[in-house]
């Protein structure tokens, strides 16, 4: 029996067990699954295709739920808190940089949430490969405290050329996330 790297719990690492990449050790099962239940989601979008990884305090895996490590996507991930009770993530990847970071919702039908649809359709396109960057982009979806929010930001390598290409629609998507 071994210990669980994130709590005293005793773990089965001949049975059933989670792992964890950023810390290299066993996690036990209530672990991983409070892990899992709070996932980041990382789209990167190459052009014409899309990669997916998902990325926890521990969990650090692709759509195929193999491992993935620093030399994949070197992604660094904290808590930030914004009152005793709510905050969000912030998920970041080294050599990337952000352009864009707000939250969005789903469509409720009042003011705000349409204005949110602006990134949601846009984000949908480039994801889905209906939209082709110049440049790889990274999608960010990070949840929140609030269940009907989720934090956005969007990153890449190069800055300047995927602002050029995005001309008049980047105010737009950056109005819809504030
Ligand atoms: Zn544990």
């Amino acid at each position: 029996m071994k210990k669980c790297c994130n709590c005293e719990n005793e773990v089965d690492i001949n049975g059933d067990c989670g792992w964890s990449s950023t810390q290299d050790d066993y996690l036990c099962l209530w672990c991983r699954d409070s892990d899992e239940s709070s996932l980041s989601t990382i789209y990167i979008a190459n052009g014409d295709w899309v990669n997916k990884y998902f990325v926890g305090e521990h969990i650090r895996v692709n759509e195929e739920g193999e491992e993935i490590d620093d030399s994949v996507l070197a992604v660094k991930r904290k808590w930030v808190s914004t009152s005793a009770h709510r905050g969000h993530y912030e998920t970041t990847i080294d050599s990337w940089t952000e352009i864009l970071n707000g939250w969005t919702t789903a469509s409720w039908g009042d003011d705000i949430s349409d204005k949110k649809q602006v990134f949601n359709e846009w984000a949908e396109n480039i994801i889905s490969c209906n939209i082709f960057p110049p440049t790889s982009i990274a999608i960010v979806v990070d949840p929140t405290s609030n269940l009907f929010s989720t934090g956005i930001s969007v990153l890449t390598k190069e800055p300047d050329k995927l602002k050029i290409w995005l001309s008049d629609v980047y105010k737009k998507l950056s109005e819809s996330l504030s």
